[in-house]
């Protein structure tokens, strides 16, 4: 599949106006970073760490990705179930030791005499999250890129690239100035959603292979004034932390209007303030914008109605305020690029090892049903669900799955990377995509210094490199 360019097409009357515009050239720089979320950041720090000039684009108003624009205020698969061990090293375990020195993150344990408990959850990978304040980690964001001296631009889009020979010589993007070129020696596609590599032309999936459909998108929002105490004794006492049987008895009460069949509910940094991780909005399209905007009103809609049921009915919400709702709609699966090699379902099941492994993730399964947002494909049960495909608990990730077609000096790191799509479950948390935003930062000073493609460069001097900025590219399952 690929998408036609300099095209704006409406549904009911197909049609394409050829736009030729002379535009304003900004500075050159090594590396155009697009998207400023963990892959970004991860590619943008440990690009510029090789004194590398780096642009860092971002089309929200705050670094942070999903994590700050999308009030996703949680890290996964950095660290082992046990929490004992971090999976992620590098920038991911810097970031979030320097996010929780300033007050913006908790690292918390499993014991229960230490200050972070996640009530709405009591046991497994949610304990080996690191939890986040979204408000406080954007300024904090903001620092650490402007101490690494990160040429920034926020508010601002990717929108379009051009060619020549197999390279992108300029990105163009957009924002309040209007439209500008900068041209550029390689490029980062971080969008999590592969628009670069769409508009330069590059092969890509979207959603199931059957029928196109992706797992529903979510709204996310945060409340505060929770009595946990109530909850967490409600949740211990019925063993039923998405409150399912809750759920199923409003349902047939009539007084649950939703295609979802859980309540998910998070602590964040303090007691009582919490991410509500639930509308479940099927049949959106993160890549078309009239979808977008779609998913961004009925979210909000069903985030006032859910609250309502929430303070009638959840045990600890009578009381419960809004705080925030996300600016940005959460969107866990587009587009897949088609890279050199694609990590599969059999890969995991195997534990297939891998000679250019930059980096592993610690969680499981989770791509939920397009159609059935409650149900997740990959696992069996309902009160205790297990895994139906066995995989080793940490997932390699190999370098080529990052390498779009057939542009050379392009990389796609986070969630649009080469993968069968039940395998994205696992990669497309927020940990991993720092490790894979890190090596596509690391592998560009190879790019620029000795002029090489992404796709020949010297993979285990890469993965050397990683390893003494204290990147994890080793690991015994
Ligand atoms: C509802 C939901 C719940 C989730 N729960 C968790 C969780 O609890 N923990 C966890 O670790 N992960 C969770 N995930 C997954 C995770 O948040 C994402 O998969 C992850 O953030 C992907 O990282 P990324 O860097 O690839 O993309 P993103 O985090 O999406 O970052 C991409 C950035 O690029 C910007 N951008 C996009 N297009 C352009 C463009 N054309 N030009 C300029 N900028 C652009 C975006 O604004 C964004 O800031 C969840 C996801 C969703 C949607």
């Amino acid at each position: 599949m690929s998408e036609d360019r300099h095209k704006l097409v409406s549904r009911d009357a197909p049609a394409s106006l050829t736009l030729h515009r002379n535009l304003p050239l900004e500075n050159a720089c090594d590396v155009v970073v697009c998207g400023g979320g963990p892959s970004g950041l991860g590619a943008a720090l440990a690009a510029r760490r090789g004194a590398l000039s780096v642009l860092l684009v971002e089309g929200q108003g705050q670094l942070g990705g999903m994590s700050t624009s999308g009030l996703v205020a949680q890290w996964l698969g950095g660290r082992s179930d046990d929490t004992r061990r971090w999976v992620v090293g590098g920038v991911f375990r810097r970031l979030a030791l320097g996010a929780a020195e300033h007050g913006c993150a908790v690292i918390p344990t499993t014991n229960p005499n230490e200050k972070y408990q996640v009530h709405g959850w009591h046991k497994g990978q949610n304990e080996a999250g690191i939890p986040l304040d979204p408000f406080t980690l954007a300024g904090y964001l903001d620092d650490v890129v402007d101490e690494a001296g990160i040429d920034v631009l926020l508010h601002t889009q990717a929108v379009d690239v051009c060619v020549e020979d197999g390279r992108i010589t300029h990105v163009i993007l957009f924002n309040k100035s209007g439209l500008f070129a900068v041209p550029t020696r390689a490029v980062v596609d971080a969008t999590g959603d592969a628009d670069v590599a769409a508009r330069s032309g590059c092969e890509f999936v979207k959603g199931r292979p059957e029928d196109g459909l992706m797992t529903p998108v979510t709204l996310q929002f945060h409340v505060d004034n929770v009595d946990q105490d109530a909850l967490s004794e409600y949740i211990h006492k019925h063993d039923s932390p998405r409150f399912r049987e809750l759920v199923a008895e409003l349902r047939a009460a009539g007084e649950w209007p939703f295609d979802y069949e859980i309540f998910i509910s998070v602590q964040l940094l303090e007691k009582g303030v919490m991410m509500i991780n639930t509308p479940r909005l099927v049949g959106i399209d993160g890549t078309d914008g009239r979808s977008v905007t779609e998913g961004m009103i009925r979210g909000r809609r069903e985030i006032y109605r859910l609250l309502e049921i929430a303070h009638k009915h959840f045990p600890g919400f009578a009381h419960a305020r809004l705080k925030a709702i996300a600016p940005c709609l959460g969107v866990r699966e587009t587009r897949r690029i088609v890279a050199d090699t694609m990590l599969t379902v059999d890969d995991l099941r195997q534990g297939t090892r891998f000679e250019d492994t930059i980096g592993y993730s610690a969680y499981g399964w989770d791509l939920p049903d397009p159609k059935r947002p409650s149900y997740q494909p990959m696992w069996e049960g309902v009160a205790a669900p297990v895994h139906k495909v066995k995989k080793k608990p940490v997932t390699p990730i190999p370098y080529r799955i990052m390498l779009p077609q057939p542009v050379r000096n392009l990389i796609c790191p986070g969630r649009a990377v080469s993968v069968e799509r039940d395998a994205l479950g696992p990669l497309r948390v927020m940990a991993p995509c720092f490790a894979m935003g890190e090596a596509a930062g690391q592998a560009s000073q190879q790019v620029i210094r000795e002029g090489v493609d992404y796709r020949d460069l010297d993979v285990s001097r890469l993965r050397e490199e990683l390893r003494e900025h204290d990147a994890i590219v080793d690991w015994e399952n």
